[in-house]
């Protein structure tokens, strides 16, 4: 890449943090934004997340991290995961017992995909970033404008994180050679940049909310095999599909699992009506075994305070304007997560952005050194970016969508679907 940027990356999360990563260790002063407070202080809220949510990591997103150039970054992600080798289908048979139903992703080679707690890989970046000379983080700073023809964006920094009190506010002025938004779905640089830019831009909710459970680990004395806390397979991404809706749960460390109930809003509105009642019945009825795994005050109680949040999917295009500014992750491609993908999808975003970057600087170099000519190639770089990443990252999110009705549908196998269609006849 021409010369040393300022490179101000807007968002902390996964893909701002390894999009970070990458622009440091090319050497680029890095001065990284966050809505929110450090992330490692126990004090701050994830945003939409009550707690860590288990994510399904990829070979598309541990290549990313194989790409930034950082010793051990992979070996450390991958000791805090847990391989799950494939679903595992919870229904019950004809005569009404519980039964589970394996379903290998890869059973030639064993290939599994690995699960992680999301804010436990955030953070481990986030460590590794503080750690850099050229890096600089500015939490509780919130993106209220920019104006990328003069490179410049404002800040709203929340003084001790609080943004009641209007006194504790104030605006800072930035400027910068590049801006990376990697600020999620409700993304404020995307915004901005609408009004530079002709974009096209789709946004959709889908029929579906989603609440977070818990299944809590078996007591075990310790020195027992910390496997055998797990209630149910850790090697498993464990599926109750319901056809219109399912509850899922992903194996997290110490035996624990993060489940997820994605149903459409009026089976929501439904069971808010009054959950104590009804919820026991509901999950008896469609989620066979998991009142069993979670104790039913547990299960309503995680239901009346856990939030019920909206799953949204974004197209847009293009990705970036002029040389200045470029979207990333779910600010240019959020993604509905029946395909566990959305995460793994920016990640690799980041590297393929710096695989292009890299190449016209690698042009530019035999090129010309001039300051005009690097803004121009880099310019070029961005417009090829949005070229190759924009149908791949709308086909992803398109299969993401296709992937809820297998969820919740169609994993249930012919034999079964076969055998109930002949017990209604
Ligand atoms: P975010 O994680 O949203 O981070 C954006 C950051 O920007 C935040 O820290 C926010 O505070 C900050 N920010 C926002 N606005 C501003 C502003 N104005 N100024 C400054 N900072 C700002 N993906 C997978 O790959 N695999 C899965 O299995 C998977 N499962 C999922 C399950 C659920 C229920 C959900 C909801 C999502 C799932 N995803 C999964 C998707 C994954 O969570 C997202 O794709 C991923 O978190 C996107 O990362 P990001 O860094 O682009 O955005």
């Amino acid at each position: 890449m021409e010369g040393k940027l300022r490179v101000a990356i807007v968002g902390a999360g996964p893909v701002g943090s390894l999009a970070a990563l990458y622009a440091a260790n090319r050497g680029h002063s890095v001065e990284i934004y966050e809505l929110r407070g450090d992330l490692r202080d126990p004090s701050t809220i994830p945003l939409n997340f009550t707690k860590s949510i288990n994510l399904a990591l990829s070979e598309r997103g541990l290549n990313a991290m194989r790409h930034a150039d950082q010793p051990n970054l992979v070996e450390n992600v991958l000791a805090a995961t847990i391989p799950m080798r494939g679903r595992m289908i919870h229904r019950r048979t004809a005569a009404g017992a519980l039964c589970e139903e394996p379903q290998d992703y890869d059973p030639v080679h064993g290939n599994a995909i690995l699960a992680i707690d999301r804010g436990g890989l955030n953070k481990r970046l986030l460590d590794i970033l503080e750690a850099m000379p050229n890096v600089k983080f500015f939490f509780n700073h919130k993106l209220t404008g920019a104006d990328f023809k003069q490179n410049k964006a404002w800040f709203e920094v929340r003084e001790n994180g609080s943004s009641r009190n209007p006194g504790d506010r104030r605006e800072i002025e930035i400027s910068f050679d590049l801006m990376l938004g990697c600020d999620g779905a409700h993304s404020a640089v995307r915004y901005h940049m609408m009004k530079f830019t002709q974009m096209d831009y789709q946004q959709t909710y889908v029929p579906a909310l989603w609440c977070e459970f818990q299944i809590k680990p078996k007591e075990s004395a310790p020195d027992e095999n910390p496997m055998s806390r797990y209630r149910i397979s850790p090697n498993h991404l464990h599926i109750w599909p319901a056809k219109e809706f399912m509850f899922i749960a992903i194996p997290g460390e110490g035996g624990a699992f993060v489940c997820t109930l994605f149903a459409p809003p009026w089976v929501y509105s439904k069971l808010e009506s009054d959950p104590t009642a009804l919820l026991i019945p509901f999950f008896d009825e469609h989620f066979p075994g998991v009142t069993q795994l979670i104790p039913p005050e547990e299960l309503i109680s995680s239901f009346q305070q856990n939030p019920h949040l909206p799953l949204i999917s974004i197209k847009c295009k293009p990705y970036h304007y002029g040389s200045s500014v470029v979207i990333l992750g779910d600010a240019a491609h959020a993604m509905v997560p029946f395909y566990g993908q959305g995460m793994n999808a920016g990640l690799e975003s980041v590297r393929i952005l710096f695989d292009i970057l890299d190449k016209h600087a690698r042009m530019d170099e035999l090129l010309s050194p001039d300051s005009k000519f690097a803004v121009e190639s880099r310019a070029r770089a961005l417009e090829e970016y949005t070229a190759i990443r924009v149908p791949d990252a709308h086909a992803i999110n398109d299969m993401a969508l296709n992937n809820y009705e297998e969820m919740r549908a169609k994993v249930l196998s012919r034999k079964y679907l076969l055998r109930k269609w002949l017990e209604e006849k």
